[in-house]
């Protein structure tokens, strides 16, 4: 009789691994879910009795059913490079879930964090395709929901409070409580009205990401602040004044941001890859085994990326280098507290 694994049940789903080479009496390898309480999908069917017995059935016929903690084997190929009860006990908020930001949650939830905030209220188009996780059976969905999805499907432990709304029209004191309930933020947006609202909200409370992607993909940098260190605003208020005043973008009049720039997948992914990075060292920053001194540089919290020759300070094409950093004692987070 074949052996299924069972992999993790919440009280929202079952996931069942099945042996990952075809074995008599599957005919389909791979991943199966099934909802709990013995509803059916595909050939298998789960029961779940009071005692915590769990059975699977194929054809009637039962079928062992190996079960595996998934707080251990979820996190075995990440095992000593992060602290993974570090990461089930933090809170991350993401605000904008486009090209990058979709991306990012998806792959912190891979590297173990577990409890996220999701801030968007955009849908799915058929143009997020070509850079983002959405796939065509999500076109049309809130991007909340097609994502509550996905990062159930890699672990259906995780926890997420998704949030349909636009955070330049939220409620001010829900959006201190956010910020309040966050250990990190990552600001991943392309609205600069956002970041200035984000870094006057957070900057001497919440550790904040903010990456961004350059013109045709070109280049990108990561600026996070830290409470006590330069805010965005200190570093980026001749870059935010020519962003309000700007009038070469291109502005979407239905939802009154600007139109998305192109760019490739692959370069924007060098972006998140390096966020996510960053935020893993932000989050475990305090352990003992923190990897936050091997990645970013003393008096540093702005990282530039050039995907192409030319761009930024780079003479090369794929190029990094992190900038230092001052606290503008003429910035507002100087004056207000
Ligand atoms: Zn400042």
């Amino acid at each position: 009789m074949t052996q299924a694994v069972l992999y993790g049940v919440t009280n929202r789903y079952a996931l069942a691994i099945s042996s990952l080479k075809p074995a008599p009496g599957l005919d389909r390898i791979g991943v199966f879910f099934s909802m709990v309480e013995g509803s059916e999908d595909q050939e298998l069917v789960f029961s779940f009795s009071k005692a915590g017995l769990i059975q699977a059935f194929l054809d009637n016929e039962e079928y062992p059913v190996e079960i595996m903690s998934y707080a251990t084997d979820f996190n075995k190929r990440n095992k000593g490079l992060v602290d993974e009860s570090v990461l089930q006990k933090v809170v991350v908020t993401i605000i904008g879930l486009g090209s990058g930001g979709s991306s990012i949650v998806l792959d912190l939830i891979r590297c173990g964090v577990t409890h996220l905030t999701l801030i968007e209220f955009d849908t799915v188009s058929l143009s997020n395709l070509c850079r983002s996780v959405y796939t065509l059976a999500d076109v049309g969905r809130k991007k909340t929901e097609a994502i509550l999805d996905k990062a159930l499907s890699i672990n259906p432990c995780v926890r997420l409070t998704l949030i349909d709304e636009d955070v330049l029209e939220m409620d001010i004191e829900k959006l201190e409580e956010i910020i309040g309930q966050s250990d990190l933020i990552i600001e991943a947006t392309d609205s600069p009205q956002t970041k200035i609202l984000i870094n006057g909200r957070a900057c001497h409370s919440t550790p904040v990401i903010y990456p961004a992607v350059y013109e045709e993909g070109k280049g990108g940098d990561i600026f996070f602040s830290f409470p006590g260190f330069p805010c965005y605003e200190c570093v980026f208020h001749s870059v935010i004044k020519h962003m309000l005043e700007n009038t070469d973008l291109e502005w979407d009049y239905t939802t009154g941001q600007a139109k998305p720039m192109p760019a490739l997948i692959a370069d924007i992914q060098v972006v998140c890859a390096r966020t996510v990075k960053l935020a893993l060292a932000i989050l475990t920053g305090d352990q003992e085994n923190s990897f936050l001194s091997k990645v970013i540089k003393p008096g540093c919290t702005l990282l530039l990326i050039g995907n192409e020759k030319g761009v930024s300070v780079f003479p090369e094409a794929f190029g990094e280098a992190w900038v230092e950093t001052h606290i503008d004692p003429e910035c507002s987070c100087q004056t207000l507290e």
